[in-house]
């Protein structure tokens, strides 16, 4: 266990330099072939803001995602992934570190992830492979620490970076790296979270949306207008936007696999897509994400795609958290954690890959809201501390004052039925163990406090991008 007392940052990055070199040493593994890892090359795509209940592969019935779909049918698809933060940079941070908020520090959009933590990057990078992440937003800067070439480059004016840009810039990295060396390329792509930005629709995507008569996707919106008072008119509009913005996504997505399969063997490369966090749409009458824990928050697609000899397709209905996409990569790269003593709070889903029913015990899936800063306590966010555990049938969410809520989400996912007041040993057992993780994980800060000096340029975005 790396301990952080001391001189943190640099006693982690030796301990951490010396028990990845162990990493390199260790006999091959499952995930492994006997010749070597089942993987040479990763490309990892984050969607910023997806909400998994708008593609087709997770039920959706418009046409948003044409290319994912084909990914699903092909790969294994992760049914109920649960993200540890309902804001990006956090969210982020643990997917690359399979740590927490409260270990990783990194608990608003902004603050920068401790050097000392070997992060995806680290990891993959000590092994040999070449590393590059390429974000869309410059307030994700501060997850660069361990990638060999990282790209936050955002136009002077914009704040943002379309996926079509910063797939680009991916691309040429593809083209013109060193031919034969392992990659783990990260790509972000943001713009489904540009969706309220009303002038700025992707064409023709958001033609295909308008014109798509059917319009069965807007089962979830009849509910809203029904149950939340919604008007109907803006619901509307805004998931139409939302929506184009995905096919978007979806279509530079392909255009990303594609390259990548023509710069390094298709066969030899894992595919992956996963999202920071959802979006609200007006469910539990929020539009936007951050302020609550609520599926339509916290739920992430997640899916993996690679050679089907190694990697059969399957539909993972046994929930699984982003804190375990850190080890369960580089296990199919050939660098199992398990055995580098390094700490991580995930597990390797890969028995979850040979048979999806399998039990692996794992812990329930915790999510912590964001810190409230003081423009977020003006618009009516509750002070304190918001936190949720779910294992795939209760889920528990801790308010900052009671009353607190029990979902049963077999039977209520949309969590409309708050049973705290009714009797259960099942939301006994899950609120106990939520206070004791969250107890223990906020003894357990593996970084230094984050600073508050946040880079001018990074506040200004924040701010037009309505954070701050
Ligand atoms: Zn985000």
């Amino acid at each position: 266990m790396i301990t952080m007392s001391g001189r943190p940052v640099l006693r982690s990055r030796v301990i951490a330099r010396s028990l990845l070199g162990l990493v390199a040493l260790l006999a091959c593994l499952p995930g492994c072939r006997r010749d070597g890892p089942a993987y040479d090359n990763l490309v990892l795509v984050t969607v910023d803001t997806l909400r998994a209940d708008h593609l087709g592969l997770y039920g959706y019935p418009r046409p948003t995602s044409p290319y994912l779909d084909e990914l699903g049918r092909e790969g294994v698809v992760f049914w109920h992934a649960v993200t540890a933060s309902s804001h990006t940079a956090p969210s982020h941070a643990t997917i690359l570190t399979s740590l927490y908020p409260e270990q990783h520090r990194v608990l608003v959009n902004g603050q920068a992830l401790d050097p000392g933590i070997p992060g995806l990057a680290g990891v993959l990078g000590n092994h040999g492979l070449e590393t590059a992440g390429f974000v869309s937003v410059r307030f994700l800067e501060g997850l660069r620490p361990g990638f060999e070439t990282f790209d936050a480059e955002v136009a002077d004016g914009e704040v943002f970076r379309t996926a079509n840009a910063t797939v680009d810039r991916a691309i040429e990295w593809l083209e013109d790296r060193e031919p034969g060396r392992r990659f783990a390329l990260w790509v972000h792509v943001y713009d489904p979270h540009q969706h309220v930005v009303t002038t700025r629709m992707p064409e023709p995507y958001y033609r295909h949306m308008l014109e798509d008569s059917d319009r069965r996707g807007d089962e979830l919106l009849y509910f809203l207008q029904q149950e939340q008072g919604y008007p109907r008119d803006y619901l509307s509009g805004a998931i139409d936007r939302y929506d184009a913005q995905i096919a978007f996504v979806d279509a530079q997505i392909r255009r990303l696999f594609e390259a990548a399969a023509e710069a390094a063997s298709p066969a030899r490369t894992l595919r992956v897509v996963t999202a920071d966090h959802g979006e609200g749409l007006g469910h539990h009458n929020l539009e936007g994400h951050g302020r609550n824990l609520y599926q339509e928050q916290v739920r992430a697609p997640l899916i993996l795609h690679g050679d089907t000899s190694r990697l059969r397709h399957g539909v993972v209905t046994t929930p699984v958290r982003h804190v375990d996409v850190l080890p369960t990569l580089s296990e199919l790269l050939g660098v199992p954690l398990s055995r580098a003593g390094l700490h991580i709070e995930g597990v390797s889903l890969l028995p979850l890959l040979e048979n999806p029913s399998a039990d692996l015990g794992i812990e329930p899936a915790f999510s912590q809201r964001r810190p409230p800063d003081e423009r977020r306590l003006r618009i009516g966010w509750e002070p304190g501390i918001k936190l949720a555990a779910q294992n795939g049938a209760f889920k528990y969410i801790r308010n900052p004052e009671p009353p607190h809520e029990f979902y049963d989400l077999r039977r209520d996912p949309n969590e409309l039925r708050n049973l705290i007041h009714a009797e259960s040993t099942e939301k006994d057992r899950l609120r106990r163990w939520l206070d004791a993780k969250y107890d223990s994980l906020r003894r357990d800060h593996r970084a230094e406090s984050p600073s508050d000096e946040i880079d001018p340029q990074v506040l200004e975005d924040l701010k037009a991008l309505g954070y701050i």
